[in-house]
């Protein structure tokens, strides 16, 4: 086995001029072929000696990368400039061809350790010093392009939401301008508006608005990021109280699309301890894509169940298209869709801010689906007093 990276250099001189790089892979009768290699080089006439790192491509991937090689073993010459890279079969007759000039190079360099006086020999060690900033650039680099996917992906999930904000937003105006077009307490006489109307505008301006606030609370949470943990505000909470108030918000849709909506929320659930702006939004999630997935006509279920003494189970089933075994984990994941569907609207991020939301909770999520439908599933803790 070759040790990730050795020296050998015949005048042993940090501060020889000549720096040369020598790559390899972990290929049986390597270790021969680099002592061959450094037995043949030290043969050479170098009257200022050479530098010779001997790097295990296995080990340091990024210099691969950084000096962009293609075959191994593969000789850098990385001082004087300019660089120069041999590599291939014939590498040691590619090197004879090149030594003199090389040596040549090394003349127009100034002596070593020129202007330096006594304190050279503690100065750094280049090759080593090279390496370690090269490794740091590679790191740099992987950052910034995890940093540009991100902030890529936050550009889009703002536009789009921004885009989609729009309806709800209209909605809400128009229904709050009928009810001012009609409402006159001075002359109440002038336009008459029966309680129905009101009560069906209300209702309707405040379904969106809460579609609204659904809406900020994904972005403000795209907009967090992934560094950052979930900020929740645990307290004792009527799960079956909110199943029935996000129902009712959302019932309006269901209805449009023909879909029909049963429960099953037995009154014993016992209170849980959870976040409820936070519950809220993966409940709206979860049934605003059965609705979404779901064919018109189709069925939704909304059930709950104290599945043991410290859990209890909710789940949002539906009779649409159901999710193959392979994509059931996947889906959870940012920005995860399965492509069948690219004419639904949808960022991707639904399912992983629920995922999110409930393991901040200590729950778990994930999806049954043989199918036909699928069936979401989630826990919280029972709230202990
Ligand atoms: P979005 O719906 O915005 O694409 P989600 O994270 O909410 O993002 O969902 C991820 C993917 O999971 C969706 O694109 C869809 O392919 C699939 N999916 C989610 N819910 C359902 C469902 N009830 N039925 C079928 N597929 C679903």
């Amino acid at each position: 086995m070759l040790p990730p990276s050795s020296e050998s250099s015949p005048s042993t001189a940090a501060e020889s001029p000549l720096k040369l790089l020598l790559f390899v892979d972990q290929r049986p009768g390597i270790k021969e072929r680099v002592q061959s290699i450094q037995e043949h080089l030290s043969q050479l006439p170098a009257p200022y000696g050479f530098d010779l790192k001997v790097i295990s491509v296995c080990e340091h991937p990024y210099l691969v990368e950084h000096f962009k090689l293609i075959a191994t073993p593969a000789l850098v010459k990385i001082s004087p400039e300019p660089r120069q890279t041999l590599a291939g079969q014939h590498l040691l007759q590619k090197v004879d061809h090149w030594w003199s000039r090389w040596q040549q190079e090394l003349t127009s360099e100034p002596p070593p350790g020129a202007g330096h006086g006594e304190n050279f020999s503690a100065s750094l060690n280049y090759t080593t010093e090279f390496m370690r900033m090269a490794d740091e650039i590679f790191q740099l680099t992987q950052e910034t392009e995890s940093l540009r996917d991100h902030l890529k992906f936050k550009d889009r999930i703002i536009s789009l939401l921004a885009h989609e904000l729009r309806n709800p937003l209209t909605a809400v105006s128009l229904s709050l301008e009928t009810l001012e077009n009609y409402w006159h307490p001075q002359s109440p006489t002038e336009k008459e508006i029966d309680p129905a109307t009101i009560e069906r505008l209300l209702h309707h301006a405040r379904y969106q608005a809460h579609v609204i606030e659904g809406m900020i609370t994904n972005l403000l949470l795209a907009a967090r990021g992934t560094s950052t943990a979930l900020d929740i505000r645990p307290r004792k909470m009527d799960l079956n109280q909110l199943c029935r108030e996000v129902l009712r918000d959302l019932r309006d849709s269901f209805i449009q699309k023909g879909q029909k909506i049963t429960t099953d929320l037995p009154s014993d659930i016992p209170p849980v301890h959870a976040d409820r702006d936070r519950v809220r939004q993966v409940l709206v999630n979860l049934l605003d894509n059965a609705h979404k997935y779901t064919p018109e006509g189709g069925l939704i279920h909304l059930s709950a169940l104290h599945r043991t003494t410290q859990k209890v189970q909710v789940s949002v089933a539906d009779s649409g298209p159901g999710i193959a075994r392979q994509q059931q984990e996947k889906i959870f994941e940012e920005q995860y869709r399965i492509s069948e569907n690219p004419d639904v609207d949808g960022y991707g991020i639904g399912l992983s801010l629920c995922r999110e939301i409930i393991r901040a909770h200590y729950g778990q999520i994930w999806v049954d689906s043989d199918g036909k439908g699928s069936t979401f599933q989630f826990t919280l803790p029972v709230y202990r007093g």
